[in-house]
């Protein structure tokens, strides 16, 4: 029967990214994913990275490509009124996001891991995963018609919202927190020249919209549309028409179209489940959190994850101390909750919810007290770039007792 340290299920940013970090810190790991290489690369998803991502990437060793192609935006805009305020990352945080594709990250981090001769088996199917509340996991999955076993010390879920390992937790072991948004993102990919430098976040009566790229010549924009809503009702024309109508004037003429590339709508959907850990079970990423993409924190929710549980299962590995991955769940507990508020509420302010007027009145009054505001502004900007990571003073005494069922460490 196989036999790996550490088991992780998806190969989406989160599973890459720690399979990449763990690689790297001398841990044997294997990822088993249910799609194929080349569905896992095409899909087109979230765009902006924090810097703490970054730097993550960097210690990846997966930055080259990265540095030299994305682009770095140090503000963003705020459209509303007629008008657009732009606000000022830098100045309030001395920091700046980077525009980088997830299908850019996804295929420097598969590249990095084929490169190192990972075992990354795509096309796994009906993985399983038993054993985590004792201390000898095993993953059963099929693979070019073979039934497969594999034991581990630990289980990485990283295999996002529709995955099987927080599906396979113990009924009343979690807590699951939800909430549905009426209406969903339709967006678009075109290969056209983005509207403006940086980013905005549109607050209309028709509806938000949100201008913002992949490239110097491939843009990304949406507009809020109804849940039932079909592609088919969207053709290009109409998509460009109601955006247009949800722009400040200036922008909307110079907005550039052409045909799409991609189009594709999203529900919006707040969710935790609490805890992340169960035994020797870890959920990451997608697999223990979504957020609205107003703010686009999904995906940097799901490094800061990886950051936090690599760190844990390195110093595991190295020292036999647990108090690391004991704490995984608490620590990004605290992170994922300040992201979800924040994700919450910019959504809150930028969507229309109904076609109540004084609702958008109370919006608009809040726009201009945020963009009239240096604390406000610099809350907003602070949030946007990535609230900083656990200082040493918050972290709470190491427990007496390890959390996790006991099995010697590989050394
Ligand atoms: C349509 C869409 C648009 C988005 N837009 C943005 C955005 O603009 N900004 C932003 O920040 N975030 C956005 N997000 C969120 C962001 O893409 C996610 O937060 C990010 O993908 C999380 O990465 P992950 O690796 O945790 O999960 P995923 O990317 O979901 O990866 C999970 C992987 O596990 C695999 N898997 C699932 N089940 C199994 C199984 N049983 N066995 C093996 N493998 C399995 C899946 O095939 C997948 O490859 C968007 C998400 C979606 C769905």
């Amino acid at each position: 029967m196989a036999r790996t340290q550490v088991a992780v299920i998806g190969a989406g940013p989160s599973g890459l990214l720690l399979s990449q970090l763990l690689y790297l810190n001398g841990i044997d790991n294997v990822v088993l994913e249910r799609q194929s290489r080349e569905h896992v690369a095409g899909r087109i998803r979230a765009g902006v990275l924090e810097p703490g991502t970054v730097d993550l990437l960097l210690q990846a060793k997966v930055g080259e490509r990265l540095l030299s192609e994305r682009l770095v935006h140090d503000g963003f805009a705020l459209g509303f009124a007629g008008r657009s305020f732009r606000v000022d990352l830098k100045r309030f945080t001395g920091d700046a996001v980077s525009v980088y594709g997830q299908t850019e990250v996804t295929k420097d981090l598969t590249d990095a891991r084929l490169a190192a001769g990972a075992k990354l088996i795509f096309d796994a199917a009906e993985v399983s995963v038993e054993g985590f509340d004792g201390a000898h996991p095993m993953v059963r999955y099929s693979h070019g018609g073979r039934t497969h076993e594999l034991n581990c010390d630990f289980i990485a879920g990283c295999d996002g919202y529709h995955g099987v390992c927080r599906r396979s937790v113990p009924e009343g072991a979690s807590q699951s927190f939800e909430r549905f948004y009426p209406f969903g993102w339709l967006g678009i990919l075109a290969d056209v020249p983005p509207v403006a430098d940086e980013l905005i976040y549109s607050n209309n009566a028709r509806g938000f919209a949100l201008c913002s790229m992949r490239s110097l010549m491939r843009s990304r924009y949406y507009v809020q549309c109804p849940l039932d809503e079909k592609l088919e009702q969207w053709p290009d024309e109409r998509f460009w028409d109601e955006l247009r109508r949800r722009l400040p004037a200036q922008v909307a003429e110079a907005l550039v179209t052409g045909p799409s590339i991609e189009k594709s709508i999203a529900p919006l959907r707040s969710f935790v489940v609490e805890p992340l850990t169960f035994g020797r079970l870890f959920l990451v990423g997608d697999a223990a959190h979504i957020v609205p993409p107003t703010g686009a924190k999904g995906l940097n929710l799901a490094a800061a994850d990886v950051r936090v549980l690599f760190q844990g299962l390195t110093e595991y590995y190295r020292t036999g101390r647990s108090e690391g991955i004991d704490r995984y769940s608490e620590q990004c507990l605290r992170r994922i909750w300040k992201a979800v508020r924040f994700s919450w509420w910019f959504t809150s302010l930028t969507h229309k919810f109904s076609e109540d007027p004084f609702s958008h009145r109370l919006q608009l009054a809040e726009l201009d007290y945020l963009t009239g505001s240096e604390a406000a502004l610099a809350s907003l900007a602070e949030n946007y770039v990535g609230l900083p990571f656990e200082r040493t003073d918050c972290k709470a005494a190491p427990s007496e007792t390890s959390a996790v069922p006991t099995a010697p460490p590989h050394r």
